[in-house]
């Protein structure tokens, strides 16, 4: 079993995390980085620690941009797997997807114009209202507490985060054939802090053998809405 962190280790934006096991590989978020606009289209567009068609599935945390505002490069881009995420996440995506599609045109617009004056070749945008539309149809819609095999070895099970609509932590259980053992791995995806008139609180997780945990406010205060 190998992990590889390919967004949101060192910065807080873009989470991606690639999971191989049994022969496949679970990308575990696959978020855009968001920064200036000229460094964000580069880091985002290409993929550079994967080839998007060699990618078998991805399991989606929660609908935020971060985690989820480049599926739709993803799946334009080769990947044909499943997308696992809970109901309420897949609702909030197709909504804010399409968004993002209509922000990447017009920041695509934007640089060209600067592009055009400066001789440089023109780009496209990241990806266009039709790839978002595209995407959603590869979601697979999975309750809280159900589990779920989602590749040889590999049960799956999302429980609540308490962060936004629909967000998860996500347990792996993994049979790992590379050593016969059985690990659980717990993405926690953004856990939020609990005691929320609109959220549950996050649900607790035991036995963990691996945390791949989001830490933006680790050890410090914060207000609401943080
Ligand atoms: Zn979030």
């Amino acid at each position: 079993m190998k992990l590889k962190f390919c967004g949101a280790a060192g910065t807080t934006t873009g989470s991606q995390h690639l999971l191989e096991v049994n022969g496949q590989r679970i990308l575990l978020d696959c978020g855009l980085y968001q920064g200036r606009r000229k460094d964000a289209h580069e880091v985002n567009c290409c993929f550079p620690f994967f080839d998007p068609a060699s990618i078998d599935s991805v399991v989606l945390s929660h609908a935020h941009i971060d985690h989820s505002g480049n599926l739709p490069n993803l799946t334009s881009k080769g990947c044909k797997g499943n997308i696992y995420a809970t109901f309420g996440t897949r609702d909030l995506c197709q909504v804010m997807l399409a968004d993002s599609a209509r922000i990447q045109q017009s920041d695509a617009e934007w640089m060209n114009k600067r592009r055009k004056k400066e001789g440089l070749p023109l780009i496209e945008p990241l990806y266009s209202p039709i790839d978002a539309e595209l995407c959603l149809r590869q979601f697979v819609n999975v309750g809280y507490d159900r589990k779920m095999m989602i590749g040889r070895g590999v049960e799956m099970t999302f429980i609540d985060a308490g962060h936004i609509l629909g967000s998860a932590q996500v347990v792996l259980d993994i049979e790992d054939e590379a050593d016969g053992k059985k690990k659980r791995l717990l993405f926690s995806g953004d856990v939020g802090r609990g005691d929320n008139d609109l959220l549950r609180d996050p649900a607790s997780c035991e036995d963990v053998d691996f945390v791949l945990m989001e830490s933006t406010y680790g050890g410090r205060e914060v207000g609401d809405g943080g």
